[in-house]
């Protein structure tokens, strides 16, 4: 018989099954064990489809009566896309619920656990709360500020630089570790970048795994439309694209780029405002950015202070170049008092290259 932190690590492991597959629901992971023995399991694994207690107490059938669930996150108590699971336990007759973390969500907030307890279920909350919050830090950023969590790569050498001073930047890094940035992609809503890095690069902007699923949508900055109508993202139907535009551009101008896969979005100002970016995407369900550069719009991002992860890799080669771009450019900050201060999370080698995982501090 096991405590029940292995039960909760068992409910974690089961929840990373959902890893970029349930936006904007959070992933969520669910053990079921009666006298010792686990009867069941499950995870939540699409936005729409059961949560996880359900597959977990389906498969626990009769033996749930009496037993004791480990769930990842707090059962919700709403009626949304499906019933709630805290009346589903209740219905069940468990005796016993043991909750990692609690649900920011304001339909749910405690009011899960506090039903549970009003049908005399024993509730027990916080274990391997840290690695529960972890797992969801996506979901309770966006639940917490309605806007996505902005994770910020660049690819550059050994001296800093991601582009040669004529542009070239193809490639930086291994294949390894470009293999590293798809895997990103596809946990990801969406991905943004400039309008010069698709002038630059043509880039397609796609997932491309052996047996990977959907790809993000493509988000392009580009206040006054410049994007080539010929670009890779506009033209090869692989994904949806949206174009960025500033107050200033006519309808017809717009026209031009719309079609099945193309949107283009005004913004309310002639330049484009992160912040303001941030709120639109946020209503668009927009749950998780993965911002791709090029170094000018890394550079509003930070001074935005809307970057929640860096994700930089190191390529053992020298470019060189007063000239050469380097990850954060455009205007920078002025003094070191006003600098991002960050705090490094990890530290690893990808093949030939280094990769360096910071958050701001
Ligand atoms: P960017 O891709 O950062 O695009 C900058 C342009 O985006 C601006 O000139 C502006 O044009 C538009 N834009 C719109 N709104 C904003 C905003 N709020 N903040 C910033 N820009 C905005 O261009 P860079 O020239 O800085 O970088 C491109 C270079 O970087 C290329 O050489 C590319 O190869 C390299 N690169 C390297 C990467 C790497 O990891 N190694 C990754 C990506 C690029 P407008 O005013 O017309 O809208
Ligand atoms: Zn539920």
């Amino acid at each position: 018989m096991r405590n029940d932190e292995q039960y909760m690590r068992l409910a974690i492991e089961m929840a990373k099954a959902g890893i970029g597959q349930t936006s904007p629901n959070p992933i969520v992971g669910a053990v079921v064990v009666n006298s010792g023995e686990i009867v069941g399991f499950g995870a939540h694994l699409k936005a729409g489809e059961p949560h996880a207690e359900v597959h977990a107490i389906r498969m626990a059938g009769e033996k749930a009566k009496g037993a004791t669930v480990y769930v990842t996150l707090e059962p919700c108590s709403h009626y949304g896309k499906t019933p709630p699971c805290a009346d589903l336990l209740i219905d069940a007759g468990v005796r016993r619920v043991v909750i990692a973390t609690t649900d920011p969500n304001p339909l749910v907030a405690g009011k899960g656990i506090e039903k549970l307890r009003n049908a005399g279920i024993d509730v027990k909350l916080g274990v391997l709360k840290e690695e529960a919050d972890e797992l969801n830090r996506v979901f309770f950023h966006y639940i917490a500020t309605k806007t996505p969590f902005v994770t910020l790569k660049y690819a550059s050498s050994l001296d800093g630089k991601i582009a040669t001073a004529t542009g070239e930047s193809k490639w930086i890094t291994s294949e390894a570790a470009r293999e590293d940035v798809h895997r990103y992609r596809a946990v990801h809503d969406a991905i943004l970048v400039g309008v010069d890095t698709v002038i630059a690069d043509n880039p397609s902007l796609t997932v491309r795994l052996p047996g990977s699923g959907k790809n993000p949508i493509r988000i392009v900055l580009d206040t006054h439309l410049r994007t080539p109508l010929e670009a890779n993202i506009l033209q090869d139907g692989q994904a949806e694209t949206w174009l960025i535009a500033g107050s200033g551009v006519s309808g017809e101008k717009k026209k031009r780029y719309e079609s099945k896969n193309v949107q283009v979005i005004s913004m309310s100002t002639p330049h484009i405002n992160i912040d303001e970016l941030l709120h639109v995407l946020g209503e668009r369900r927009i749950t998780s950015l993965f911002v791709e550069g090029g170094s000018r719009v890394h550079d509003s991002f930070v001074r935005a202070g809307a970057v929640n992860e860096i994700v930089a890799y190191f390529a053992p080669k020298l470019i060189g170049g007063k000239q050469a771009p380097t990850p954060i450019g455009g205007i920078g900050f002025a003094s070191m008092a006003d600098v991002m201060q960050l705090q490094i999370r990890r530290v690893e080698t990808i093949g030939p290259d280094i990769k360096i995982v910071a958050i701001p501090k």
